[in-house]
Order: C-alpha cells, then structure tokens, then sequence
C-alpha cells in the first residue's frame, strides 16, 4: 500500500460470509431430523456422531435449496461439484472434520444487487458447545458441555466478493440477502437463533487506491445492528493503527456488542492449516437438467424484483417499494389491497401510492411486532377506508381513528364510521362550525384581512376541534375564505 497522506481519506472496503442453517427436514448426512430446541442429544445417530465406518448420504432436499439459492444469486451452477473433508479437533466436531466443499464448490460468480457474490457452497454444521458460568451447571453437569442436536445441520455458505464500502451498505446488503432467502422458504434466516450468521471482513485503503488492503474478520455477528456497529468499530480501529504510523495485520477477531471492545482470536500466524482431501465416501455433486429445472421452477418473484416492479409499475417511491418488497408479508397485504380497491366496483378508489402509505405509514406502527396476516385488519378492509378516504366520505383523521379501532377488533370500516358518528361533517352543519370558528377568532380574521394567509391555520385548527376531525381540511380552508371574501 502506498504512503497515506495524513488528510486523505480512507476507503473502507467490506466482504461478507454468510452461513445459512437450510430448512430441511433432516440433516446433512444423515437421517436425524433438524432440532428445535429438543432436549440435548436427541437428535443425534452414529452418522451424525462420527462413529466408525459409517456412511454419509447426501440430503436431496439440501442439494434442492442449495440450488435454489445458487440460480436466484444468479451463479454458475458446477456440473460437478466435490465434497471435501476439512480436518481440524475441536469438541463440537466429533468425526475430527467437516465435510464442506472447497475448491469446486455448487455455484459462483453470481451477484444480488450490486454486490458480487465470489461462491456458495454446501456443508455441515458443527454441534454447539454449552458452556456453563462459574457458578453454572447443566445437566449435573460443570464447565462445558456439548450438544450434538446441531451437528450435521445443512449449511450454505455464501461468499461475496469485497464490494461493500460502508458499515451501513453492508447491514443493507445482508436485510436484502435475508428477506432473499425468507421468500424463497429455505431458512428460517434467524440471526439470533443463528439459523444465519454473518462474518464480516474488512480492510481499509487510500480512497482511491485499486489494491486492496490487509484485511481482518470479524466472528459471527448475530444481528444487523452488531454487524454495523462491529464494522464501524474496526474501521475505527484500522484507522488509527494507519494513521499512527503501523500497518494492519491479518487475523480474526471477535466484536463485543456490550463493551464494544474488540478482541483478537487468532492471527495469520496461528490460522488452520485444514488438510482438505476429496471426501472419500461421497461421490460428486452432478445435478441432473431435471434437478436444475425444479430448483428454478421453485423460485418465487425475489424482493429486488419485486422492489423494482412496485417502483416501475405502480409508481412507489423507492424507498417503500423497498420496505414493501424486503418485508414480504407487507408487500403480500399491499398487493392484495391493491387488488381489492381495483376490484371493489364503482365509486373512488384508493391509488396504489395512497395505499402504499396506508400500509407502511399508518399500518405498520399499529401492528407492532404481528405481521399483518395475523392483524385483524384485512387488505379489503384497508382498501375500503383508504376509497372512502379519496370518495372524501370520511376525512384523513377520522379515518385514523377508525383504523384504530380496526388495529384492535378488527371491523368494517363503513359500518365503525356510521356507528362512532365519524363520518364526514356534512355541509350545513361544517357550514355553522365554520361560522361559529371566524366569530370567535376574530384576531386570526383581522391578520388574514392584512395579507397574512397563514392565520387561517387557527381557523382550521378550531374547526377540526369542533368536529373531531371529521372535515375535509381543503375544504375547510376553501369555506373560510369565501366568508371571508367581501364579493364571496
Ligand atoms: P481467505 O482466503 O482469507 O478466506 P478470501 O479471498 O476467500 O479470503 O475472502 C474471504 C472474504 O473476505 C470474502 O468475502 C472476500 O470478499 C473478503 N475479502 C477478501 N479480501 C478482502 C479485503 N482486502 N478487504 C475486505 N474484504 C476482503
Ligand atoms: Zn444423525
Ligand atoms: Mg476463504
């Protein structure tokens, strides 16, 4: 890397691994079914175990998702992929290696969004150590202990290529990424659960430099916000061990999201020498035209897809395109409001654009942590007071308060309007509020005479008192100023 000159900035530059635990109904290699938080060591067989002389055999379904999620990030699918036995001892791992896949892996060169993605390769999960405080026990049991439900769980592995300049496009990238995998059903895509796990690698340059610089990775962040923050703390930290004259070394380190320290788990010096051999036991991975079929038959339209449909074809700003399309659920109910308000007859209806922000705007916050599916609040209730909205038979705030309502218990909005008297001020009765509102503001009548239009605010301000909301705002205003015009 050359020099850097005190004041130039510096580039980050970011490449992501993601782990992803697949949705099947077995494991890897063997015939146990996945574990749900079972009781310890349940879920387990000599397979699975790493007894001797057993056999691995690989899991359709597996291979089904892995292909899935190589077409839908657009890679190469190998015609011939191989297994790999990665040797390495540590408790979790009881055959002493994990079968992985290493130079011939499923897919690569495939990207999502702007981000290239370098490989996606399939493996297992190792089993999961418990480890008990001082004071602890687990089971009868001191110190640490091993579950072996996990081990042998179907993993993807995908690798980008370091495309990502920034912590926060990084966390972006992964929400994309997620809601990808989310809607096409193959993982449950937990980051707390660590059904997706995410290291970060991360190095820093003079910004406009094409090499790279030396990079560190970052463990296992389980959650979007520990991810930027890890990112924006290492770059921090690579920034002052450049900018203080020394140079970065490679190694894997470890993010405390409490204290935000990071710690140094094991430098180049002390990286795994693996011993990668072909994995005698399985033959490899050749899928069949009718398999590459069924993988891309099974792919449903994926959020940036849909983000830019919503964009071009019923005009959403991108930013709630985005928010629609990333949280499919949302972008399901949108949809089938838009349908019902298209299908629902005659009278005025409600515009996607209008019922985009009915959805993300004055739905969402009333869900809270429920997904609409599980709201009482149906799309067709939605599009019904959203057209009664824009048929100006209920006013934009009065129609809040009845979406309170039906945030609640549910209901027709037709009938919660007429029943709770929340329906549109009627002419004559607005037209004596109105009246009634210039009589008692006459400082506000006296500043609006003087060419100070913005008075009239307190006009309409007494007015929406008065009539709880139930008035047309434009229309109020239109009323006052033809009282309040000499020749009306
Ligand atoms: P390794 O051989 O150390 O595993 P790889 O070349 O396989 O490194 O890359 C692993 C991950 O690190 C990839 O996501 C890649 O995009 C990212 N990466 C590689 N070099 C850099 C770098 N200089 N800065 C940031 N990320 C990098
Ligand atoms: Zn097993
Ligand atoms: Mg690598």
């Amino acid at each position: 890397m050359p020099e850097p000159v005190a004041d130039r900035p510096y580039e980050p530059v970011i490449g992501l691994e993601i782990h992803v635990q697949l949705a099947t109904r077995t494991k890897m290699f063997c015939g146990c079914a996945l574990s749900f938080g079972e009781e310890p060591n349940t879920r387990t067989c000599p397979v699975c175990l790493g007894h001797p002389g057993v056999l691995p055999t690989v899991n359709a379904q597996a291979v089904h998702f892995a292909l899935m999620i190589g077409l839908a990030l657009g890679c190469e699918i190998a015609p011939r992929s191989l297994f790999h036995r990665k040797n390495y001892f540590y408790p979790d791992l009881p055959k002493g290696y994990q079968i992985s896949q290493y130079d011939v892996p499923l897919a690569r060169n495939g990207a999502l969004g702007d981000v290239r993605i370098h490989r996606v390769h399939l493996e297992e999960d190792a089993a999961k150590l418990v480890h008990a405080g001082a004071s602890g026990r687990i089971h009868g049991a001191a110190g640490s202990v091993v579950d072996f439900n996990r081990g042998g769980t179907p993993l993807v592995e995908i690798v980008t290529e370091p495309d990502l300049r920034s912590a926060a496009e990084a966390s972006e990238w992964l929400r994309l990424l997620r809601a990808t995998l989310r809607r096409m059903g193959v993982s449950d895509v937990n980051m707390e659960e660590g059904s997706l796990r995410c290291d970060a690698n991360v190095s820093i340059r003079p910004a406009g430099e094409a090499t790279l610089g030396t990079k560190a990775e970052l463990k296992n962040m389980n959650s979007f916000r520990f991810l930027q923050r890890g990112i924006d703390a290492e770059i921090a930290r690579q920034e002052q061990v450049v900018r203080g004259g020394g140079t970065v070394t490679q190694e894997t380190l470890h993010f405390d999201p409490v204290t935000g320290d990071i710690s140094s788990l094991r430098s180049k010096e002390e990286a795994h020498d693996y011993r990668y051999f072909p994995e005698p036991d399985l033959v490899p991975l050749a899928p069949t035209e009718a398999m590459l079929s069924r993988a891309d038959d099974a792919l449903p339209e994926l959020p940036a897809a849909r983000a830019e449909r919503l964009e071009r074809d019923l005009e959403l700003a991108p930013e709630t395109a985005r928010l629609l399309a990333f949280r499919g659920e949302l972008g399901d109910f949108f949809e089938a409001a838009v349908a019902a308000a298209n299908g629902g007859g005659d009278g005025a209806v409600a515009g996607p654009r209008a019922l985009a922000s009915w959805v993300t705007v004055e739905l969402v916050p009333r869900l809270g942590d429920t997904e609409p599916t599980e709201s009482p609040v149906t799309p067709e209730a939605l599009a019904k007071l959203a057209g009664m909205v824009s048929a100006k038979a209920v006013s934009q705030s009065a129609a809040k308060q009845v979406l309170d309502v039906m945030a609640i218990d549910g209901g027709d909005p037709e009938a919660l309007i007429v029943e709770r008297g929340l329906g549109m001020a009627a002419a004559d009765e607005l037209g004596a509020i109105v009246d009634g509102a210039i009589e008692q503001n006459a400082a506000a009548v006296e500043q609006i005479r003087s060419g100070n239009e913005k008075a009239i605010g307190a006009i309409v301000g007494a007015v929406m008192r008065e009539t709880k909301g139930r008035a047309d705002g434009g229309e109020v205003q239109r009323m006052i100023r033809q009282r309040l015009t000499v020749d009306g």
